[in-house]
Protein backbone atom coordinates (compact mmCIF):
# COMPACT_ATOMS: atom_id res chain seq x y z
CA UNK A 1 0.00 0.00 0.00
CA UNK A 2 1.65 3.36 -0.91
CA UNK A 3 2.08 6.09 2.01
CA UNK A 4 -0.84 8.50 0.54
CA UNK A 5 -2.71 5.72 0.94
CA UNK A 6 -2.14 4.42 4.11
CA UNK A 7 -2.19 8.21 5.19
CA UNK A 8 -5.95 8.34 3.72
CA UNK A 9 -6.93 5.62 5.63
CA UNK A 10 -5.32 6.82 9.01
CA UNK A 11 -7.10 9.90 8.43
CA UNK A 12 -10.27 8.19 7.63
CA UNK A 13 -10.20 6.02 11.25
CA UNK A 14 -9.12 9.09 12.94
CA UNK A 15 -12.84 10.15 11.56
CA UNK A 16 -14.55 6.99 12.75
CA UNK A 17 -14.31 5.70 9.13
CA UNK A 18 -13.89 2.65 7.82
CA UNK A 19 -11.76 0.93 5.16
CA UNK A 20 -13.69 2.49 1.92
CA UNK A 21 -16.56 5.14 1.42
CA UNK A 22 -19.60 3.64 2.90
CA UNK A 23 -23.34 5.77 3.32
CA UNK A 24 -24.88 6.31 6.66
CA UNK A 25 -27.97 5.60 7.04
CA UNK A 26 -29.55 6.01 10.60
CA UNK A 27 -26.14 6.89 12.14
CA UNK A 28 -24.58 3.18 11.01
CA UNK A 29 -21.93 3.14 8.12
CA UNK A 30 -23.47 0.82 5.77
CA UNK A 31 -22.96 -0.44 1.92
CA UNK A 32 -24.85 -0.19 -1.29
CA UNK A 33 -25.27 -2.91 -3.20
CA UNK A 34 -25.00 -0.92 -6.61
CA UNK A 35 -22.28 -0.94 -9.28
CA UNK A 36 -18.52 -0.95 -8.87
CA UNK A 37 -17.41 3.01 -8.56
CA UNK A 38 -13.62 3.44 -8.70
CA UNK A 39 -11.83 6.68 -6.92
CA UNK A 40 -8.40 7.53 -8.44
CA UNK A 41 -6.04 9.65 -6.45
CA UNK A 42 -5.52 12.45 -9.34
CA UNK A 43 -1.88 13.24 -8.53
CA UNK A 44 -0.57 9.10 -8.57
CA UNK A 45 -3.24 8.03 -10.66
CA UNK A 46 -3.51 5.14 -8.16
CA UNK A 47 -6.58 3.48 -7.77
CA UNK A 48 -7.66 4.60 -3.79
CA UNK A 49 -10.86 2.45 -3.75
CA UNK A 50 -13.33 0.33 -5.43
CA UNK A 51 -17.11 0.69 -3.38
CA UNK A 52 -20.52 -0.54 -4.90
CA UNK A 53 -22.69 2.47 -5.62
CA UNK A 54 -25.22 3.36 -2.77
CA UNK A 55 -28.54 1.77 -4.67
CA UNK A 56 -31.99 2.42 -4.89
CA UNK A 57 -33.30 0.10 -2.01
CA UNK A 58 -30.31 2.64 0.23
CA UNK A 59 -31.52 5.59 -1.32
CA UNK A 60 -35.19 4.76 0.63
CA UNK A 61 -33.73 3.80 3.44
CA UNK A 62 -31.87 7.43 3.84
CA UNK A 63 -35.14 8.87 3.04
CA UNK A 64 -37.55 7.23 5.44
CA UNK A 65 -34.77 7.26 8.13
CA UNK A 66 -34.53 11.11 7.55
CA UNK A 67 -38.47 11.10 7.99
CA UNK A 68 -38.57 9.36 11.20
CA UNK A 69 -36.12 11.42 12.44
CA UNK A 70 -37.75 15.22 11.72
CA UNK A 71 -40.34 15.64 13.60
CA UNK A 72 -38.07 15.14 16.86
CA UNK A 73 -35.95 17.56 15.85
CA UNK A 74 -38.08 19.91 14.45
CA UNK A 75 -40.65 20.71 17.65
CA UNK A 76 -39.10 18.03 19.96
CA UNK A 77 -36.50 20.05 21.21
CA UNK A 78 -36.18 23.85 21.36
CA UNK A 79 -35.00 26.32 18.22
CA UNK A 80 -32.22 27.32 21.13
CA UNK A 81 -31.22 23.66 21.57
CA UNK A 82 -30.58 23.01 18.01
CA UNK A 83 -28.85 26.13 17.84
CA UNK A 84 -26.70 24.46 20.93
CA UNK A 85 -25.88 21.42 18.90
CA UNK A 86 -25.17 22.90 15.64
CA UNK A 87 -22.79 24.91 17.51
CA UNK A 88 -20.73 21.97 19.36
CA UNK A 89 -20.80 20.66 15.28
CA UNK A 90 -19.07 23.66 14.68
CA UNK A 91 -16.57 23.17 17.58
CA UNK A 92 -16.22 19.28 16.13
CA UNK A 93 -15.70 20.15 12.61
CA UNK A 94 -12.51 22.86 13.53
CA UNK A 95 -11.33 20.19 15.92
CA UNK A 96 -10.81 17.95 13.16
CA UNK A 97 -9.10 20.24 10.47
CA UNK A 98 -6.67 18.54 9.66
CA UNK A 99 -8.02 14.51 9.07
CA UNK A 100 -10.53 15.99 6.69
CA UNK A 101 -8.29 18.40 4.96
CA UNK A 102 -6.30 15.62 4.31
CA UNK A 103 -8.62 13.51 2.67
CA UNK A 104 -9.84 15.83 0.59
CA UNK A 105 -6.61 16.51 -0.68
CA UNK A 106 -5.95 13.41 -1.30
CA UNK A 107 -9.18 12.18 -3.11
CA UNK A 108 -10.05 15.42 -4.82
CA UNK A 109 -6.49 16.73 -5.28
CA UNK A 110 -6.95 19.85 -3.77
CA UNK A 111 -3.86 22.25 -2.24
CA UNK A 112 -3.95 21.33 1.90
CA UNK A 113 -4.08 24.25 2.30
CA UNK A 114 -6.60 25.07 0.38
CA UNK A 115 -9.12 22.25 2.04
CA UNK A 116 -8.46 23.69 5.41
CA UNK A 117 -9.68 26.94 4.93
CA UNK A 118 -12.70 25.17 3.25
CA UNK A 119 -13.10 22.59 6.34
CA UNK A 120 -12.93 25.62 8.70
CA UNK A 121 -15.38 27.59 6.67
CA UNK A 122 -17.59 24.59 6.97
CA UNK A 123 -17.19 25.03 11.08
CA UNK A 124 -18.07 28.77 10.21
CA UNK A 125 -21.46 27.78 8.58
CA UNK A 126 -22.64 25.56 11.10
CA UNK A 127 -22.10 28.14 13.91
CA UNK A 128 -23.44 31.27 11.68
CA UNK A 129 -26.68 28.80 11.50
CA UNK A 130 -26.82 27.95 14.53
CA UNK A 131 -27.41 31.54 15.79
CA UNK A 132 -30.75 31.46 13.25
CA UNK A 133 -31.60 28.25 14.72
CA UNK A 134 -34.24 30.83 17.63
CA UNK A 135 -34.08 33.47 15.65
CA UNK A 136 -37.10 32.36 13.03
CA UNK A 137 -39.94 33.73 13.21
CA UNK A 138 -43.33 34.34 11.56
CA UNK A 139 -45.21 37.98 11.16
CA UNK A 140 -48.61 39.49 12.18
CA UNK A 141 -49.92 40.58 9.30
CA UNK A 142 -52.71 43.80 9.35
CA UNK A 143 -55.34 42.22 7.60
CA UNK A 144 -58.51 44.28 6.80
CA UNK A 145 -61.13 41.79 8.32
CA UNK A 146 -60.68 42.32 11.55
CA UNK A 147 -58.74 38.78 12.10
CA UNK A 148 -55.35 38.20 13.49
CA UNK A 149 -53.68 36.79 10.90
CA UNK A 150 -50.24 35.40 11.45
CA UNK A 151 -47.40 33.42 10.01
CA UNK A 152 -45.11 30.19 10.92
CA UNK A 153 -42.02 29.97 9.40
CA UNK A 154 -42.05 26.13 8.79
CA UNK A 155 -39.18 23.52 8.23
CA UNK A 156 -40.51 22.03 4.57
CA UNK A 157 -39.81 18.20 6.12
CA UNK A 158 -37.16 16.26 4.34
CA UNK A 159 -35.19 17.81 1.46
CA UNK A 160 -32.31 16.24 -1.18
CA UNK A 161 -28.91 17.69 -1.44
CA UNK A 162 -26.73 16.79 -4.17
CA UNK A 163 -23.62 18.18 -4.25
CA UNK A 164 -20.22 18.19 -6.92
CA UNK A 165 -16.95 16.95 -6.65
CA UNK A 166 -15.22 20.65 -6.64
CA UNK A 167 -15.34 21.58 -2.85
CA UNK A 168 -17.52 18.17 -1.39
CA UNK A 169 -17.05 19.21 2.46
CA UNK A 170 -17.62 22.93 1.77
CA UNK A 171 -20.48 22.51 0.06
CA UNK A 172 -21.85 19.86 2.26
CA UNK A 173 -21.84 22.39 4.92
CA UNK A 174 -23.14 24.67 2.66
CA UNK A 175 -26.39 22.94 2.44
CA UNK A 176 -26.79 20.98 5.03
CA UNK A 177 -26.14 23.99 8.11
CA UNK A 178 -29.05 26.02 7.28
CA UNK A 179 -31.74 22.78 6.47
CA UNK A 180 -30.89 21.63 9.92
CA UNK A 181 -31.05 25.04 11.51
CA UNK A 182 -34.72 25.50 10.16
CA UNK A 183 -35.71 21.69 11.42
CA UNK A 184 -35.37 19.97 8.02
CA UNK A 185 -34.09 16.23 7.56
CA UNK A 186 -31.72 15.90 5.34
CA UNK A 187 -30.57 13.30 2.58
CA UNK A 188 -27.28 14.42 0.79
CA UNK A 189 -25.36 12.90 -2.14
CA UNK A 190 -22.08 13.77 -2.50
CA UNK A 191 -20.52 13.44 -6.11
CA UNK A 192 -19.76 9.74 -6.08
CA UNK A 193 -16.15 11.01 -6.94
CA UNK A 194 -15.37 12.59 -3.55
CA UNK A 195 -18.20 11.27 -1.02
CA UNK A 196 -15.87 10.35 2.37
CA UNK A 197 -15.68 13.84 3.61
CA UNK A 198 -19.26 14.44 3.73
CA UNK A 199 -19.94 11.12 5.86
CA UNK A 200 -17.03 12.04 7.70
CA UNK A 201 -18.92 15.54 8.39
CA UNK A 202 -21.98 13.59 9.71
CA UNK A 203 -20.08 11.02 12.08
CA UNK A 204 -18.63 14.16 13.60
CA UNK A 205 -21.90 15.74 14.01
CA UNK A 206 -23.79 12.91 15.29
CA UNK A 207 -20.70 12.70 17.86
CA UNK A 208 -21.60 16.04 18.86
CA UNK A 209 -25.31 15.79 19.36
CA UNK A 210 -26.82 15.61 15.78
CA UNK A 211 -29.65 12.77 16.13
CA UNK A 212 -28.91 9.80 14.21
CA UNK A 213 -30.86 9.64 11.15
CA UNK A 214 -31.57 13.28 10.49
CA UNK A 215 -28.93 13.76 7.72
CA UNK A 216 -27.95 10.60 5.69
CA UNK A 217 -25.46 10.60 3.38
CA UNK A 218 -25.61 7.96 0.27
CA UNK A 219 -22.40 7.39 -1.47
CA UNK A 220 -23.40 6.80 -5.07
CA UNK A 221 -24.67 7.55 -8.82
CA UNK A 222 -26.55 9.76 -9.78
CA UNK A 223 -29.12 7.89 -11.80
CA UNK A 224 -29.79 5.48 -9.28
CA UNK A 225 -29.88 6.59 -5.67
CA UNK A 226 -29.80 10.21 -6.53
CA UNK A 227 -32.73 9.74 -8.86
CA UNK A 228 -34.58 7.56 -6.03
CA UNK A 229 -34.42 10.16 -3.93
CA UNK A 230 -35.78 12.75 -5.66
CA UNK A 231 -39.02 10.51 -6.31
CA UNK A 232 -39.02 9.38 -2.90
CA UNK A 233 -42.24 10.57 -1.20
CA UNK A 234 -40.49 11.95 2.12
CA UNK A 235 -38.63 14.82 -0.39
CA UNK A 236 -40.43 18.18 -0.47
CA UNK A 237 -37.50 19.80 -1.97
CA UNK A 238 -33.93 19.18 -3.93
CA UNK A 239 -31.07 21.40 -4.18
CA UNK A 240 -28.43 20.26 -6.41
CA UNK A 241 -25.11 21.71 -7.08
CA UNK A 242 -23.47 20.93 -10.41
CA UNK A 243 -23.56 21.44 -14.09
CA UNK A 244 -25.95 22.58 -16.06
CA UNK A 245 -26.66 19.45 -17.70
CA UNK A 246 -27.14 17.54 -15.15
CA UNK A 247 -29.26 20.36 -12.98
CA UNK A 248 -31.38 20.25 -16.33
CA UNK A 249 -31.76 16.36 -15.91
CA UNK A 250 -32.67 17.23 -12.07
CA UNK A 251 -35.15 19.49 -12.27
CA UNK A 252 -36.96 17.80 -15.10
CA UNK A 253 -37.10 14.82 -12.60
CA UNK A 254 -38.33 16.65 -9.65
CA UNK A 255 -40.56 18.38 -11.87
CA UNK A 256 -42.46 15.12 -12.63
CA UNK A 257 -42.35 14.40 -8.98
CA UNK A 258 -43.79 18.24 -8.38
CA UNK A 259 -41.07 19.58 -5.95
CA UNK A 260 -39.59 22.39 -5.98
CA UNK A 261 -35.78 22.84 -6.84
CA UNK A 262 -33.02 24.77 -6.25
CA UNK A 263 -29.99 24.95 -8.95
CA UNK A 264 -26.64 26.50 -7.84
CA UNK A 265 -25.14 25.50 -11.54
CA UNK A 266 -21.70 26.72 -13.86
CA UNK A 267 -20.40 29.81 -14.62
CA UNK A 268 -18.41 31.70 -17.69
CA UNK A 269 -18.16 34.65 -15.11
CA UNK A 270 -16.70 38.01 -16.90
CA UNK A 271 -13.65 39.84 -14.78
CA UNK A 272 -13.35 43.71 -16.25
CA UNK A 273 -9.94 45.26 -16.16
CA UNK A 274 -10.44 49.12 -17.16
CA UNK A 275 -7.18 50.91 -17.91
CA UNK A 276 -7.61 53.29 -14.88
CA UNK A 277 -7.42 50.23 -12.63
CA UNK A 278 -4.27 49.44 -10.26
CA UNK A 279 -2.85 46.85 -13.06
CA UNK A 280 -0.65 44.74 -10.37
CA UNK A 281 -3.91 44.19 -8.26
CA UNK A 282 -5.96 43.29 -10.99
CA UNK A 283 -3.42 41.41 -12.17
CA UNK A 284 -3.09 39.30 -8.78
CA UNK A 285 -7.10 39.29 -8.97
CA UNK A 286 -7.24 38.04 -12.30
CA UNK A 287 -4.77 34.94 -11.08
CA UNK A 288 -6.70 34.12 -8.51
CA UNK A 289 -9.97 34.51 -10.02
CA UNK A 290 -9.01 31.42 -12.56
CA UNK A 291 -6.41 29.93 -11.55
CA UNK A 292 -6.86 28.82 -7.65
CA UNK A 293 -8.51 25.43 -7.45
CA UNK A 294 -6.82 24.92 -10.91
CA UNK A 295 -9.74 26.95 -12.40
CA UNK A 296 -12.55 24.46 -10.54
CA UNK A 297 -14.79 26.71 -9.03
CA UNK A 298 -18.15 28.03 -10.42
CA UNK A 299 -17.12 31.76 -10.15
CA UNK A 300 -13.78 31.41 -12.12
CA UNK A 301 -13.10 34.25 -13.69
CA UNK A 302 -12.74 32.65 -16.96
CA UNK A 303 -13.90 35.09 -19.28
CA UNK A 304 -10.72 38.33 -18.61
CA UNK A 305 -12.29 41.59 -20.48
CA UNK A 306 -8.99 43.90 -20.83
CA UNK A 307 -9.45 47.53 -22.29
CA UNK A 308 -7.48 47.63 -25.76
CA UNK A 309 -5.22 50.24 -24.45
CA UNK A 310 -3.39 47.90 -21.76
CA UNK A 311 -4.52 44.98 -22.97
CA UNK A 312 -1.03 43.41 -24.17
CA UNK A 313 0.30 45.34 -20.75
CA UNK A 314 -1.79 43.09 -18.78
CA UNK A 315 -1.65 39.77 -20.56
CA UNK A 316 2.16 40.10 -20.19
CA UNK A 317 2.33 40.83 -16.51
CA UNK A 318 -0.51 37.77 -15.93
CA UNK A 319 1.64 35.24 -18.35
CA UNK A 320 4.42 36.55 -15.99
CA UNK A 321 2.69 36.31 -12.74
CA UNK A 322 1.55 32.81 -13.70
CA UNK A 323 4.94 31.11 -14.43
CA UNK A 324 5.74 31.91 -10.34
CA UNK A 325 2.22 29.28 -9.18
CA UNK A 326 3.24 26.55 -7.39
CA UNK A 327 1.77 23.28 -8.93
CA UNK A 328 1.83 19.97 -7.88
CA UNK A 329 1.51 17.20 -5.22
CA UNK A 330 -2.18 18.65 -3.16
CA UNK A 331 -0.46 17.43 0.15
CA UNK A 332 2.93 19.65 -0.12
CA UNK A 333 2.19 22.98 1.71
CA UNK A 334 4.23 25.28 -0.67
CA UNK A 335 1.64 24.25 -3.80
CA UNK A 336 -1.20 26.76 -4.68
CA UNK A 337 -2.49 24.01 -7.63
CA UNK A 338 -2.81 21.09 -8.22
CA UNK A 339 -3.81 18.57 -10.07
CA UNK A 340 -7.70 18.44 -12.10
CA UNK A 341 -9.60 16.22 -9.98
CA UNK A 342 -10.80 13.48 -12.06
CA UNK A 343 -10.02 12.06 -15.32
CA UNK A 344 -13.14 12.98 -17.10
CA UNK A 345 -12.50 16.36 -16.09
CA UNK A 346 -8.91 16.16 -17.46
CA UNK A 347 -10.11 14.73 -20.29
CA UNK A 348 -12.81 18.03 -20.67
CA UNK A 349 -10.29 20.64 -19.84
CA UNK A 350 -7.28 19.06 -22.54
CA UNK A 351 -9.90 19.12 -25.14
CA UNK A 352 -10.74 22.10 -24.99
CA UNK A 353 -7.79 24.00 -25.49
CA UNK A 354 -7.56 21.85 -28.05
CA UNK A 355 -10.51 22.92 -29.35
CA UNK A 356 -9.10 26.86 -28.72
CA UNK A 357 -6.10 26.05 -30.88
CA UNK A 358 -8.17 25.02 -33.70
CA UNK A 359 -10.52 28.06 -33.27
CA UNK A 360 -7.15 30.03 -33.87
CA UNK A 361 -6.34 30.88 -30.01
CA UNK A 362 -2.80 31.62 -29.05
CA UNK A 363 -2.58 29.21 -26.00
CA UNK A 364 0.22 30.83 -23.29
CA UNK A 365 1.06 28.32 -21.03
CA UNK A 366 4.44 26.80 -19.59
CA UNK A 367 5.06 22.62 -20.11
CA UNK A 368 4.65 20.93 -17.33
CA UNK A 369 6.74 17.66 -16.19
CA UNK A 370 5.15 15.44 -13.88
CA UNK A 371 5.54 11.36 -14.00
CA UNK A 372 2.14 11.20 -13.51
CA UNK A 373 -1.31 13.38 -12.50
CA UNK A 374 -3.99 15.22 -14.43
CA UNK A 375 -1.88 18.33 -14.60
CA UNK A 376 -3.08 21.75 -16.68
CA UNK A 377 -0.52 24.93 -15.87
CA UNK A 378 -2.07 27.74 -15.84
CA UNK A 379 -3.18 28.89 -19.77
CA UNK A 380 -3.97 32.40 -21.19
CA UNK A 381 -6.28 31.99 -24.48
CA UNK A 382 -6.22 34.83 -26.78
CA UNK A 383 -6.77 35.78 -30.09
CA UNK A 384 -10.18 34.22 -29.60
CA UNK A 385 -13.45 36.57 -29.55
CA UNK A 386 -16.58 36.46 -26.99
CA UNK A 387 -18.43 33.91 -29.60
CA UNK A 388 -15.71 31.50 -29.58
CA UNK A 389 -16.19 27.96 -27.85
CA UNK A 390 -14.25 28.72 -24.86
CA UNK A 391 -15.25 31.87 -24.33
CA UNK A 392 -19.19 30.50 -24.23
CA UNK A 393 -18.44 27.01 -22.27
CA UNK A 394 -17.50 26.11 -19.18
CA UNK A 395 -14.04 24.94 -19.24
CA UNK A 396 -13.83 24.70 -14.98
CA UNK A 397 -9.70 24.51 -15.40
CA UNK A 398 -7.01 27.01 -15.48
CA UNK A 399 -7.59 28.22 -18.26
CA UNK A 400 -9.06 31.96 -18.95
CA UNK A 401 -9.78 33.73 -22.12
CA UNK A 402 -8.46 37.14 -22.63
CA UNK A 403 -10.70 39.43 -24.57
CA UNK A 404 -10.10 43.42 -25.47
CA UNK A 405 -13.00 45.69 -24.88
CA UNK A 406 -12.76 49.38 -26.35
CA UNK A 407 -15.07 51.13 -23.45
CA UNK A 408 -17.88 50.84 -20.87
CA UNK A 409 -21.02 50.04 -22.92
CA UNK A 410 -18.50 47.45 -24.73
CA UNK A 411 -17.46 45.76 -21.73
CA UNK A 412 -20.77 45.18 -20.35
CA UNK A 413 -22.12 44.16 -23.64
CA UNK A 414 -19.17 41.59 -23.66
CA UNK A 415 -19.79 40.58 -20.16
CA UNK A 416 -24.04 40.26 -20.56
CA UNK A 417 -23.46 37.97 -23.59
CA UNK A 418 -23.09 34.67 -22.40
CA UNK A 419 -25.51 32.08 -21.06
CA UNK A 420 -24.53 32.30 -17.57
CA UNK A 421 -25.56 34.58 -14.65
CA UNK A 422 -23.73 33.79 -11.76
CA UNK A 423 -20.37 36.27 -11.06
CA UNK A 424 -18.32 38.57 -11.97
CA UNK A 425 -15.59 41.60 -11.30
CA UNK A 426 -14.87 44.84 -12.22
CA UNK A 427 -11.09 46.47 -11.81
CA UNK A 428 -11.08 50.38 -11.83
CA UNK A 429 -10.26 53.22 -10.04
CA UNK A 430 -13.21 55.28 -11.00
CA UNK A 431 -16.05 54.45 -8.30
CA UNK A 432 -19.01 55.70 -10.68
CA UNK A 433 -17.87 53.48 -12.91
CA UNK A 434 -17.76 50.45 -10.35
CA UNK A 435 -21.40 51.56 -9.69
CA UNK A 436 -22.82 51.28 -12.85
CA UNK A 437 -20.46 48.25 -14.32
CA UNK A 438 -22.26 46.27 -11.06
CA UNK A 439 -25.14 47.01 -11.85
CA UNK A 440 -25.24 46.40 -15.45
CA UNK A 441 -23.83 42.78 -15.27
CA UNK A 442 -26.17 40.27 -15.26
CA UNK A 443 -24.54 38.09 -11.87
CA UNK A 444 -25.71 36.67 -8.60
CA UNK A 445 -22.13 37.80 -6.95
CA UNK A 446 -20.16 41.02 -8.32
CA UNK A 447 -17.20 42.09 -7.14
CA UNK A 448 -15.50 45.57 -6.71
CA UNK A 449 -11.40 45.62 -6.98
CA UNK A 450 -11.92 41.86 -5.86
CA UNK A 451 -12.79 38.76 -6.77
CA UNK A 452 -14.09 35.44 -4.77
CA UNK A 453 -14.85 37.09 -1.53
CA UNK A 454 -17.44 35.37 -0.25
CA UNK A 455 -18.96 34.79 3.71
CA UNK A 456 -21.75 32.66 4.50
CA UNK A 457 -23.85 35.57 5.63
CA UNK A 458 -24.13 36.69 2.00
CA UNK A 459 -26.41 35.72 -0.01
CA UNK A 460 -24.83 33.39 -3.77
CA UNK A 461 -26.57 32.11 -6.60
CA UNK A 462 -27.31 32.86 -10.04
CA UNK A 463 -29.20 33.21 -13.54
CA UNK A 464 -30.24 31.44 -16.48
CA UNK A 465 -27.71 28.21 -17.23
CA UNK A 466 -26.22 29.56 -13.79
CA UNK A 467 -29.51 28.15 -11.92
CA UNK A 468 -31.90 29.57 -9.67
CA UNK A 469 -33.00 29.76 -6.04
CA UNK A 470 -30.18 31.27 -3.11
CA UNK A 471 -27.40 29.81 -1.07
CA UNK A 472 -25.92 31.69 2.29
CA UNK A 473 -27.25 34.46 4.33
CA UNK A 474 -30.77 34.49 5.28
CA UNK A 475 -31.89 33.97 1.74
CA UNK A 476 -30.52 30.51 1.99
CA UNK A 477 -32.07 30.19 5.28
CA UNK A 478 -35.39 30.86 3.64
CA UNK A 479 -35.08 27.83 0.84
CA UNK A 480 -35.65 26.11 3.25
CA UNK A 481 -38.88 26.91 5.30
CA UNK A 482 -42.07 27.86 3.97
CA UNK A 483 -44.77 30.05 5.55
CA UNK A 484 -47.97 29.44 6.97
CA UNK A 485 -50.80 31.85 7.19
CA UNK A 486 -52.93 30.95 10.42
CA UNK A 487 -55.97 33.36 10.92
CA UNK A 488 -58.18 33.83 14.08
CA UNK A 489 -61.21 35.11 14.31
CA UNK A 490 -61.33 36.98 17.74
CA UNK A 491 -64.80 39.03 17.56
CA UNK A 492 -67.82 37.66 20.02
CA UNK A 493 -68.93 36.40 17.10
CA UNK A 494 -68.09 35.06 14.07
CA UNK A 495 -67.47 37.01 11.29
CA UNK A 496 -68.89 34.25 8.61
CA UNK A 497 -69.49 34.81 5.31
CA UNK A 498 -71.02 32.72 2.41
CA UNK A 499 -67.88 33.28 0.38
CA UNK A 500 -64.98 35.74 1.30
CA UNK A 501 -64.58 36.96 4.84
CA UNK A 502 -62.93 40.90 3.85
P1 LIG B 1 -22.22 17.04 -12.20
O1 LIG B 1 -23.41 17.77 -12.66
O2 LIG B 1 -21.57 16.08 -13.10
O3 LIG B 1 -22.55 16.25 -10.85
C1 LIG B 1 -23.10 16.88 -9.73
C2 LIG B 1 -23.82 15.87 -8.89
O4 LIG B 1 -24.96 15.39 -9.60
C3 LIG B 1 -23.01 14.64 -8.50
O5 LIG B 1 -23.27 14.31 -7.16
C4 LIG B 1 -23.56 13.56 -9.42
O6 LIG B 1 -23.42 12.26 -8.92
C5 LIG B 1 -25.02 13.98 -9.46
N1 LIG B 1 -25.82 13.42 -10.57
C6 LIG B 1 -25.39 13.06 -11.79
N2 LIG B 1 -26.43 12.59 -12.53
C7 LIG B 1 -27.53 12.66 -11.74
C8 LIG B 1 -28.89 12.29 -11.91
N3 LIG B 1 -29.35 11.79 -13.06
N4 LIG B 1 -29.75 12.46 -10.87
C9 LIG B 1 -29.30 12.98 -9.70
N5 LIG B 1 -28.01 13.34 -9.48
C10 LIG B 1 -27.14 13.19 -10.49
O7 LIG B 1 -21.20 18.18 -11.73
P2 LIG B 1 -19.68 17.99 -11.30
O8 LIG B 1 -18.89 17.66 -12.52
O9 LIG B 1 -19.63 17.09 -10.11
O10 LIG B 1 -19.31 19.47 -10.79
C11 LIG B 1 -18.89 20.51 -11.61
C12 LIG B 1 -20.02 21.48 -11.90
O11 LIG B 1 -20.58 21.98 -10.68
C13 LIG B 1 -19.56 22.71 -12.65
O12 LIG B 1 -20.47 23.02 -13.68
C14 LIG B 1 -19.57 23.81 -11.59
O13 LIG B 1 -19.69 25.12 -12.11
C15 LIG B 1 -20.75 23.39 -10.77
N6 LIG B 1 -20.71 24.01 -9.44
C16 LIG B 1 -21.60 25.02 -9.14
C17 LIG B 1 -21.56 25.65 -7.91
C18 LIG B 1 -22.52 26.76 -7.58
O14 LIG B 1 -22.68 27.07 -6.41
N7 LIG B 1 -23.14 27.42 -8.55
C19 LIG B 1 -20.62 25.25 -6.95
C20 LIG B 1 -19.73 24.23 -7.28
C21 LIG B 1 -19.79 23.61 -8.53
Amino acid sequence: MSDRKQRLLEAMATLGLGQQPQSIINGELVDGAGAAVTLIDPFTEEELFTYPDADTALANKACDAAQSAQPAWAKGISPAARGQVMQDISRAVLANVEPLATIEAIVAGKPIRDCRIEVAKVAEMFAYYAGWADKLHGEVIPVPSGHLNYTLREPLGVVFQITPWNAPVFTAGWQIAPAIATGNGVVIKPSELTPITTVALIKLAEAAGLPRGLVNVLCGLGPTSGQAAIEHPAIRKVVFVGSPETGRRVAIAAASALKPVVLELGGKSANIVFDDANLEHACLGAQAAIFSGAGQSCVAGSRLLVQKSVYEKFVSLLSTGMNSISLGDPLDERNEIGPISNARQFAHVTSMISQAEGEGASVLSRTEKHNSGYFVAPTVLRGLSNTSTPAREEIFGPVVTAIPFEDEADAIALANDTSFGLAGAVWTSDVGRAHRVAEAVRAGTFWINSYKAIHVSSPFGGSLNSGFGRSSGTDGLMEYTSAKSVWLDSAPTPRIAFGYVS
